[in-house]
């Protein structure tokens, strides 16, 4: 399992520095599931993602991983694709049942948005002028999809909207779940456990990756078929089993979530965290590699 070895180019240690104060709310997830990647892309990846980066990003591509949540209202069209919400308590994802929007429009949700930008990306060998769809865009959209897929209450049951309608207390503060598990989980562990440097977060989860969790993340970059790099369905079948296990338990409406719940759930994030950044890298050093391949997706 030389992988990781030939994936390590240096850079995770860049991140260090502090994490501009700009981070809002919901930020630093998709900023440390792409920062987690940027770590693990190889030389041909790495070439590609910075040609493809607006400017704005300044060569990182963590600092734009937000994108598709700023322009969600402006792209109408984009906020299904965040999200598949599954029939209520069954605890289980299935493609043709679940990824379509609330209108029931079929293939618009988060797995189906994973392979289209997937497919458009792959035509980037084709030359870049030459590719008919904006790969920009696809890079960023499928750089925090990925990451979204792997929040287990983006996969959260339809009749709640992924526990986005549980109200409940987080420590003293009124939320609902879905916010909890976006946010709220990160920015309590980054506050009380690493010194208010989300850096420092990043940095304890890119050691476990290449440490404690070494084997489990090896065998995330490939999908149990073997046959593609993405497997959104995989994804989104374990995020619904962890919501039913970890998110939704013990997190009736009203009730008031402290340490119990935060300190059971913080390892969850932390893995899923560190899950989507392998598969993210995995993913863009397929669709980004120089070596001949079949199309596929
Ligand atoms: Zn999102």
């Amino acid at each position: 399992m030389g992988l990781f070895g030939l994936w390590w180019n240096g850079s995770a240690v860049g991140f260090l520095l502090l994490v501009p104060g700009i981070l809002g709310w919901g930020k630093e997830g998709h900023y440390a599931v792409c920062k987690i990647a940027e770590g693990f892309l190889s030389e041909d990846a790495l070439a590609a993602v910075k040609e493809l980066l607006p400017e704005s990003a300044g060569g990182e591509l963590a600092a734009v991983c937000s994108w598709p949540d700023e322009i969600r209202f402006h792209y109408h069209w984009s906020s299904a694709l965040h999200y598949v919400d599954t029939p209520d308590f069954l605890c289980n994802y299935n493609y043709s049942r679940d990824c379509h929007d609330s209108a029931g429009h079929k293939g618009r949700c988060v797995t189906a948005a994973i392979y289209n930008y997937t497919m458009q990306l792959l035509t980037y060998q084709d030359s870049i002028s030459k590719s008919k769809y904006n790969l920009t865009e696809a890079l960023l959209f499928l750089s925090h999809f990925i990451g979204d897929v792997h929040q287990p209450l983006h996969v959260g049951f339809t009749g709640d909207l992924g526990g986005n309608t549980i109200i409940v207390r987080w420590y003293r503060r009124k939320t609902n779940l879905h916010h909890v598990w976006d946010n709220m989980i990160i920015e309590s562990a980054v506050k009380t456990m690493y010194s208010e440097d989300l850096g420092l977060m990043i940095e304890a989860i890119q050691r476990n990756i290449t440490d404690a969790w070494f084997n489990d993340m090896s065998s995330l970059q490939i999908c149990t078929n073997n046959r593609t790099t993405v497997c959104p369905n995989e994804y989104a079948s374990e995020s619904i089993r962890l919501a039913c296990k970890f998110a939704y338990r013990n997190a009736t409406p009203g009730s008031t979530l402290n340490d119990d719940y935060f300190l059971s759930r913080l390892p969850v994030v932390e893995k899923r965290l560190a899950q989507s950044g392998v598969r993210l890298a995995a993913t863009l050093n397929h669709i980004f590699s120089s070596e001949p391949k079949i199309a596929e997706a």
